[in-house]
């Protein structure tokens, strides 16, 4: 086996002198600073941040963050002050350590005062890291590969605390993953939490799916020279064909919606071909229709109504050979990168620029999709209490998304539930006072209807009209909510 050491340099190839001996500098830091301290695992404490650095340089987030990587646990778990890393590193360094550390000292100082303070910390915490996250992206990043590898040994600790740690890595961490479109990071928290979390369902879900995706897996290998023989004649030649297997936790809620009917899971296992141009993408969808025929309402064109964390592909539901019915997934090489590693693939293809902007701003600034970052940062200044700004996070970001369409084709993305009245508000807090009744889609619908992905919605609104203190008892973001009892407070309505 390579030395961790030695796959943080391969990860980071290509790498100039200059870098090199800058993330050595920082490894021979972190080694010194946590010299003698073992993990409750056994092993030698420098292995935890030389895996997290690993992660990062795999998501080709630059030296910066690499070394951030080795250094983030350096002032939280040593007496080494962030005055010192500021003296031997870069600002950008020294800015995402202390962001990082910020986030855990306010727990430090009120451990030992019972687990309930424990977990109130833990919520401010996490709002000061969406905080930093709106300032620096990066912060995020490095948190949920933090998250990730100290979830990997979650069997060390006691009982209660992996119930702790579990319950907010699937709660709050993996949606977060989802929604920055680091699909396979999102997946993984999702698997190491489902059986600390849920034990009964997870012995049930692994019962069910027994060997069935590796058998999926080998049917799919034998009809891909079908496939490959197919596209040759029509003069396409797909870059890669792989193979994607549906996590157990995603198997696991899909069976819930499938009256836990296996059968009724199409994409245990999905073909995946990657193309090297988006027309290619369309050629290939025609021929596999032609070959064979698809299954009726499954098809989703998410390249022209890419997902609102950016994802973007053909998916479609065919009956393949003997009928057998199965998934295929089209899209070009980007795309693909983007559904793995999502915000962070911008950052692979633009670090210099970022870099750039970065120095001029000292912000990042995200790609369109991605928007939501910086609506959070002006949306969070309305909550006082860290409790309520936890519960409106995971309803009104993490939730599944939809996406649903103004009259003009802008896009709104919302929670799934949202109402016509949460769309109002989304689009201009005015509009939502003044609603008095919307159509979806060209139908009047009640303002209590649950949009779906793709209505386009119309808002009717009537001028001076005040918000009815009944829509309290159906929107479903609690954003809306506080907007509501805003206007309805200042007029001494509520
Ligand atoms: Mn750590």
């Amino acid at each position: 086996m390579k030395s961790l050491k030695t796959q943080l340099i391969e990860a980071l190839q290509p790498l100039s002198d200059r870098d090199y001996d800058l993330i050595e500098q920082a490894l021979d830091f972190a080694e010194q600073a946590h010299q003698n301290q073992i993990r409750k695992t056994g092993e030698p404490f420098i292995n935890h941040p030389l895996r997290v650095a690993l992660l990062l340089a795999q998501m080709k987030l630059g030296i910066n963050a690499v070394m951030a990587g080795l250094l983030h646990d350096v002032v939280e778990d040593t007496n080494i002050t962030i005055k010192t890393i500021e003296r031997n590193f870069n600002n950008e360094v020294a800015f995402l350590v202390q962001s990082l550390t910020k986030i855990n000292t306010i727990k430090y100082q009120q451990e030992g005062k019972g687990e309930e303070k424990e977990l109130d910390t833990d919520k401010e915490n996490f709002r000061n890291m969406i905080l930093a996250m709106a300032k620096d992206l990066r912060v995020i990043l490095i948190k949920l590969a933090d998250r990730l590898d100290n979830m990997k040994s979650l069997w060390v600790l006691e009982p209660t605390k992996q119930k702790i740690k579990a319950l907010e890595s699937l709660e709050i961490f993996a949606p977060l993953a989802y929604r920055l479109g680091l699909t396979d990071i999102g997946a993984q928290l999702e698997d190491l939490s489902f059986p600390y979390v849920y034990p009964e369902e997870y012995k049930l879900t692994r019962k069910i799916v027994g060997r069935k995706r590796e058998e999926l897996e080998s049917y799919l290998k034998s009809i891909v020279p079908l496939v490959e023989k197919k596209l040759k004649e029509n003069n396409l030649t797909p870059l890669k064909i792989k193979y994607r297997a549906k996590h157990l936790y995603s198997i696991w809620r899909k069976l819930q919606k499938e009256d836990m009917d296996i059968k009724r899971v199409y994409d245990l296992v999905a073909m995946r071909i990657i193309m090297p141009k988006t027309e290619d993408c369309y050629a290939v969808l025609g021929i596999i229709h032609q070959m064979w025929k698809p299954v009726p309402g499954r098809f989703k064109d998410y390249i022209a109504l890419p997902k609102p964390n950016g994802y973007q592909s053909l998916h479609t539901t065919v009956f393949s050979e003997h009928g057998r019915i199965v998934e295929i997934q089209i899209r070009t090489k980007e795309m693909d990168e983007e559904a793995e590693w999502g915000i962070a693939s911008h950052w692979m293809y633009h670090e210099t620029k970022q870099t750039k902007i970065y120095q001029k701003k000292k912000q990042f600034i995200p790609p369109k999709s991605f928007y939501w970052i910086k609506q959070l940062q002006e949306w969070q200044k309305t909550f006082y209490n860290s409790n309520q700004f936890l519960e409106s996070l995971k309803i009104d970001f993490f939730k599944d998304r939809i996406f649903v369409l103004t009259p003009k084709g802008d896009i709104i993305d919302l929670p799934e539930g949202a109402t016509p009245i949460d769309f109002a508000y989304q689009v201009h807090t005015e509009i939502g006072n003044q609603a008095s009744g919307a159509k979806v889609n060209d139908k009047l619908v009640p303002l209590n209807y649950h949009l779906k992905s793709g209505d386009v919605v119309e808002i009717i609104v009537q001028k001076g009209k005040l918000p009815s203190a009944s829509w309290l008892g159906f929107v479903k973001m609690i954003e809306t909510k506080k907007k509501i009892e805003e206007i309805l407070r200042r007029k001494k309505l509520l």
